[in-house]
């Protein structure tokens, strides 16, 4: 990959990465050839579509079935008041092109689910799951993990966060938590509440993990995982490993995602 395809309107927006010998033009040109999907454009997902953006990654997809409403605004910096009541993906879209008009973006307005979740990860190199829920964040991983598609995962509740990246040789999110928690233990943030910059913090780590993995720099947060609590400015950092009986990435893994029953309140394997 050569720098030399960068024109001179890209070796200005660009410059400080250029500038940087770990990133450089051939980093910036990995950016622009890569392909980012970022499954929701919320709490996780505004801020780190909006520094994707900025870095010049050049195709980001953005799956969402919501529409913006007033009281996602606390926290969803890529909407603005105009935009409550039009489709988050066209909301995002818009802000990506009126940021970058440099790269392409896709939206894609769906709910993530078995049915399309497999084709919409293969037209992808990377996922950053933004999503808030359970459903999404095990489909996600076994999509990805069993496709061996690098993704980031990216939690938030109330005022603490957690977040990894998952690479193609490292564990995956069921070798830490195999299996979803029962659904009236679970809250989200319409019922428990969450400090409006909270995903600001985690989306933006997911961001750089993404920009880092694209570009082949530093080290990733393969195996480990980072909890943020924004009451004590604290980080902790849990290290994991690969579980040889996990049902996704073990020695006996499942041959699809077909094994598996994605329900609102589960994610359980099927019993053969
Ligand atoms: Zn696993």
């Amino acid at each position: 990959m050569s720098g030399l395809s960068l024109d001179a309107t890209q070796l200005d927006r660009y410059s400080r990465h250029i500038i940087m010998d770990e990133v450089g033009s051939e980093g910036q040109q990995a950016l622009l050839d890569a392909r980012v999907l970022v499954i929701g454009a919320g709490g996780l997902g505004a801020p780190a579509i909006e520094y994707l953006a900025a870095a010049g990654v050049g195709t980001i997809g953005i799956a969402d079935d919501d529409a913006v409403e007033r009281s996602n605004l606390q926290r969803q910096v890529i909407h603005g008041d105009d935009d409550v009541g039009r489709p988050k993906v066209e909301s995002a879209a818009d802000f990506v092109r009126g940021l970058n008009p440099d790269i392409a973006v896709e939206t894609h307005e769906v709910r993530v689910d078995p049915d399309n979740a497999p084709a919409l990860v293969a037209e992808y190199d990377f996922v950053v799951d933004a999503s808030d829920n359970f459903r999404t964040r095990y489909l996600v991983n076994d999509v990805c993990t069993l496709t061996d598609t690098p993704f980031s995962h990216g939690a938030i509740y109330k005022f603490e966060g957690q977040v990894t990246t998952f690479t193609t040789d490292g564990p995956c999110y069921r070798c830490l938590f195999p299996e979803a928690p029962p659904e009236d233990a679970v809250a989200d943030c319409a019922t428990t509440g969450v400090l409006g910059v909270l995903p600001g913090t985690v989306g933006c780590i997911q961001a750089t993990e993404t920009v880092k993995a694209i570009t082949g720099i530093g080290e990733l947060l393969d195996g480990r995982m980072l909890f943020y609590d924004a009451m004590d400015m604290s980080f902790e950092e849990v290290e994991f490993r690969r579980n040889p009986d996990c049902p996704v990435c073990g020695d006996d893994p499942i041959d699809s995602i077909d094994e598996v029953e994605y329900t609102e309140s589960s994610c359980e394997m099927r019993e053969n």
